[in-house]
């Protein structure tokens, strides 16, 4: 059975992009005679708003989408993803970062410092016991020992078959300091538990499914295919970002606009 879902984060309300990435789901679920799912990505405490969530629910529903429910909502389930967390400690295959964002920028002048690969912090023990907070991240190293080599890593994207690349990611965090889970563990525990076949998003996080490759292989968990689809682009040419207000779903609602004109002007 094919399933698929749509997972925003509510740290703002839906734009464009948003609706377009739900509906190219949605039919893609009905077409195949499968399920699509809803899942609310609300482990940021500090970002997310109720106001927001709702809104999500208002502008699915206004654009005549349907969804299971029971929804899944991340922060209820912080047991399953800490579970799968001390799994990859237990064996060896986290380490902890105490380093400050200006840490990580220092030492990595030239690159995203979000591709880091610094392993253990030399001063751990001092910053441990002076309660220094920490992140937990996945040591590539370490995770290509334990599999042997990335070689036999491939999952399907785009009808084709391709061969995972998680260096792309770098030793990603698993556990934020302030959350206690980062974004690549709960999604990837989460399309697994919901039985997620089919993962559709945008352009935007096609190299997510590198690093969620390797996190299935590390922990067991069956590997779905990946769609992604086009990002929808602003007046200005640009991505759509949460602070273009005017490309809100809300707004366009709030102006006269139809999910009909929507769709057409989506190409939909
Ligand atoms: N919560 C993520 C976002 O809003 C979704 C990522 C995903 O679909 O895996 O971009």
């Amino acid at each position: 059975m094919f399933v698929t879902r749509f997972a925003p984060s509510p740290t703002g309300y839906l734009h464009k992009g948003h609706a377009f990435s739900a509906i190219t789901a949605h039919e893609a679920a009905r077409a195949a005679g499968g399920r699509f799912l809803l899942r609310i990505e609300d482990i940021d405490a500090a970002r997310c708003r109720p106001a927001y969530e709702a809104g999500i629910f208002e502008d699915l529903a206004w654009l005549g989408l349907d969804w299971e429910t029971p929804v899944r909502r991340q922060s209820e389930h912080m047991d399953d993803y800490a579970a799968a967390l001390e799994r990859l400690r237990a064996e060896g295959l986290l380490y902890r970062c105490f380093r400050t964002r200006a840490e990580l920028i220092a030492s990595a002048p030239h690159g995203p410092m979000d591709t880091f690969r610094g392993g253990p912090d030399p001063d751990e023990s001092a910053r441990l016991s002076a309660g220094e907070p920490f992140a937990w991240r996945l040591s590539l190293e370490a995770a290509e020992r334990r599999l042997g080599g990335f070689e036999g890593l491939t999952f399907e994207a785009d009808g084709e078959r391709v061969r995972a690349r998680p260096e792309v990611g770098g030793d990603v965090v698993l556990a934020r300091k302030d959350a206690g889970v980062a974004y690549h563990l709960a999604a990837t525990v989460d399309d697994a538990l919901q039985g997620v076949t089919c993962v559709i998003r945008g352009v935007d996080l096609k190299e997510a499914a590198h690093v969620q490759r390797l996190l299935q292989a590390l922990l067991g968990l069956p590997t779905p295919t990946y769609l992604h689809h086009r990002l929808i682009l602003g007046p200005d040419g640009k991505r759509l970002a949460k602070r273009d207000r005017a490309q809100t779903l809300r707004e366009l609602r709030a102006a006269g606009v139809t999910p009909a004109d929507l769709r057409r002007e989506l190409g939909l």
